[in-house]
């Protein structure tokens, strides 16, 4: 059976050099998600620290879960505990940070999850990037663009951050002493109005049937 290959763009090196070759398995995703009864994708939520990101993306994961899918929450705190743990808060690192969770989320889509991607991921080129290798290997990528204010986000200071950073501790804030750029056009859009059941509601409308 033939099927989007996982990865449409070849390594930069040929395999003469870098004796790195792909191996396919003896199990393709047609299967693989049919013997699951379930599609692969990945919801991918960006905002401000302290906007909602986790909150929500718990409440869709449970949700999903008590429906009987798989979704697995791939939470950028939680990753920097271990294979992010390495990287800080520079342009670069932080852009390391999401194409590494876009990675992820790309082999926990392919396996057939809902990979739920919780990503301050202020730089929309990296956003666009895990798109397109989502896009490419034909699985599906719902941007979740969580828009609360950034006076909203100060105001709740879950981790002291904003605090932080208005004493002068911490000069790289998103939102404050580093940028935010908001998704142009994203798959859904949730306001600070919104409570966590209607947000998460929100989102689970925008999923397209992900049994299968
Ligand atoms: P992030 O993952 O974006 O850094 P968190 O989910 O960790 O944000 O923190 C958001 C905080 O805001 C939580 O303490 C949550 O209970 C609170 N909160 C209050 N109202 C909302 C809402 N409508 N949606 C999401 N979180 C909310």
């Amino acid at each position: 059976m033939t099927q989007t290959p996982l990865r449409a763009v070849p390594p930069a090196s040929t395999p003469e050099e870098s004796n790195v070759c792909w191996h396919e398995g003896n199990v393709d995703r047609e299967e693989r998600w049919r013997r699951l009864a379930q599609r692969g994708t990945t919801i991918w939520f960006t905002g401000l620290s302290g906007s909602g990101k986790s909150t929500i993306a718990s409440a869709v994961e449970e949700q999903l879960i008590a429906a009987g899918r798989w979704a697995y929450r791939l939470d950028g705190d939680n990753l920097r505990h271990g294979v992010c743990s390495d990287l800080g808060f520079s342009r670069d690192d932080r852009s390391e940070n999401a194409r590494r969770v876009g990675e992820l989320a790309l082999l926990f889509a392919d396996a057939g999850s809902v990979a739920l991607v919780c990503l301050v991921s202020p730089y929309e080129a990296d956003r666009r990037h895990a798109r397109q290798l989502h896009e490419q290997a034909g699985l599906l990528f719902v941007e979740v663009f969580v828009n609360t204010s950034l006076t909203e986000c100060a105001r709740r200071d879950v981790k002291g951050l904003y605090a932080k950073a208005r004493g002068g501790a911490l000069s790289n804030l998103t939102g404050v002493g580093a940028p935010y750029e908001p998704p142009s056009a994203p798959d859904v859009e949730l306001t600070e109005e919104l409570d966590v059941a209607a947000a998460a509601a929100a989102v689970l409308e925008a999923l397209p049937a992900v049994g299968c």
